[in-house]
């Protein structure tokens, strides 16, 4: 790297640069540890102003910049460049206003998302972003990938929640539009092209996020289908009989369930909360604010639902303590997974329809090619939107290119996204054009190029310039 330690010390002093085994493995190594990164510098700035000071140092000597947030993202989009600076805001992570008269959160990019939500809900209001990694994942990171998570099928994904948003771009320059309006048609609306944008486009300093009454309901349950069809069915069902309170609908194919409970069971001691053997399982949750009604009405339609034949079991939580025994289930998945490490995971999305299609197909090509491999699925059915775990043969050294090829040409022909949520970082990057056009990834092109034409933002990351 050419920039002398002087010029970054008198940005954001010694203490808060580091290098060499200093840089610890919260800034080389993602969640999965499939990822790891050599930066050459770690800086963790304290405001904006720094953070734009870097990045004019960084410009003038063509130096790469990547923001490492939590480290939680799932395609190595976090992964510093060789001898590049790795830029962590893990000091910049404070609430700087919630104003429940407007239902906006000021923050800045480097809060844990969990400090966020609890922040909201002392205030009586909610953020309703939430994922398996809230512990972890900061709002950049979550505006950097665009994230979901479970509850997208009543909120929306980031993109929903962002109103404001302040970047620092690749000359330094800051941009910054802090407001807190909900329409805004005055030209371009630029914060969404640096949304889901994985640090390509801009450095995300601050953000105002849209709160939503802080439901004061709760009512979860996991019930169990006997097809695919079924679960679709209850979902719209449950769409119209929970009258807009559905907040998540999360999908287990019955052999994934099996998996994961067994192996929670053993390594956590979470009691199996359903019967294994049916179908597929949802874990479904609704949430509200009438107290006396809501527990009532949940039971009314999950009762429907099991008199109609359309549930064929159901537990529901009576308690936190059992919610989060039934969250368990699906927030701690890895668990089940992790003794078929390495393997390849999917986060794909396509019409609802179509998913059993895409598991079959999958399945039937995976098996042509390789008769011992091990498919599980998963996901925000919901929104259209499933996980898959791949391993062409466990025990084996995994051949991914050849599964990715596998997983994605099945997406590619039944029209759907190679990556729902995760983005495409450098692990899905030679596959953005199975499910982009040729001209959508020139337009993409075209604005890294307009907005950082030295490509010194998280270079080689979505596409290599
Ligand atoms: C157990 C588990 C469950 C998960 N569940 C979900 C889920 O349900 N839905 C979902 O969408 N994702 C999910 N994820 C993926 C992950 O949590 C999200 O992608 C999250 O948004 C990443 O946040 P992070 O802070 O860890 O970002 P990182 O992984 O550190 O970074 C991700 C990308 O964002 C960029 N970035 C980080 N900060 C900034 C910033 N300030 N400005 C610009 N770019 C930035 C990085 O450069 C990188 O390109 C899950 C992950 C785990 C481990």
């Amino acid at each position: 790297m050419d920039i002398a330690s002087s010029a970054l010390a008198d940005i954001v002093g010694e203490a808060n640069i580091l290098t060499g085994d200093d840089i610890g493995d919260r800034y080389r190594i993602d969640f999965l540890r499939k990822h790891e990164a050599a930066p050459g510098v770690v800086l963790r700035p304290a405001s904006t102003e720094e953070v734009s000071a870097i990045l004019r140092l960084a410009h003038s000597e063509g130096t790469p910049v990547t923001v490492i947030g939590g480290q939680t993202g799932m395609c190595g989009a976090a992964m510093a460049s060789p001898g590049g600076i790795g830029l962590s805001l893990e000091r910049m992570n404070r609430i700087e206003e919630i104003d429940p008269a407007s239902m906006t959160m000021t923050v800045q990019a480097g809060c844990v998302l969990q400090v966020a939500h609890e922040a909201a809900e002392e205030q009586g209001v909610f953020l309703p972003l939430d994922l398996g990694a809230r512990g972890s994942a900061m709002i950049g990171g979550v505006i950097g990938t665009n994230a979901g998570g479970n509850r997208v099928l009543r909120w929306g994904m980031m993109r929903d929640m962002v109103l404001g948003l302040e970047v620092v771009l690749a000359d330094g320059r800051i941009v910054s539009s802090l407001g807190k309006v909900i329409k805004d048609n005055a030209g371009y609306n630029w914060k969404h092209l640096l949304i889901g944008s994985e640090g390509t486009l801009g450095v995300v300093t601050r953000a105002v996020l849209r709160l939503r009454p802080l439901p004061t309901t709760q009512q979860t349950a996991i019930v169990a289908t006997g097809s695919f069809e079924d679960a679709i069915r209850l979902l719209r069902n449950l769409e119209a009989s929970l009258s807009g309170r559905l907040s998540s609908f999360e999908l287990l194919w019955g052999d994934c369930y099996g998996r994961v409970v067994d192996a929670q069971l053993k390594q956590l001691k979470r009691p199996c909360p359903l019967p294994k053997g049916y179908g597929f399982y949802i874990v479904v949750e609704a949430m509200g604010s009438d107290r006396e009604g809501d527990d009532a009405q949940f039971e009314r339609a999950l009762a429907a639902e099991l008199d109609s034949g359309l549930v064929v079991d159901a537990v529901l939580a009576n308690s936190d303590t059992q919610r989060a025994t039934l969250w368990g289930v699906r927030d701690e998945m890895h668990v089940g997974f992790m003794n078929l490490m390495p393997f390849c995971n999917y986060d794909v999305s396509m019409a609802q329809s179509v998913m059993p299609t895409f598991v079959s197909r999958v399945r039937e090509d995976l098996a042509k090619r390789y008769p011992e491999a091990v498919s599980y699925f998963y996901g925000h059915a919901g929104d259209g939107n499933l996980h898959a775990i791949v391993n062409q043969d466990p025990g084996k050294p995994l051949e991914s290119l050849a599964v990715d090829e596998i997983v994605f040409g099945v997406i590619r022909e039944l029209g759907g996204s190679i990556a729902a949520e995760h983005g495409i970082g450098t692990l899905r990057r030679q596959f953005l054009d199975w499910t982009r056009s040729d001209d959508e990834v020139w337009m993409m092109r075209a604005i890294k190029q307009a907005l950082d034409p030295k490509g010194i933002l998280n270079p080689g990351k979505v596409f290599e310039l």
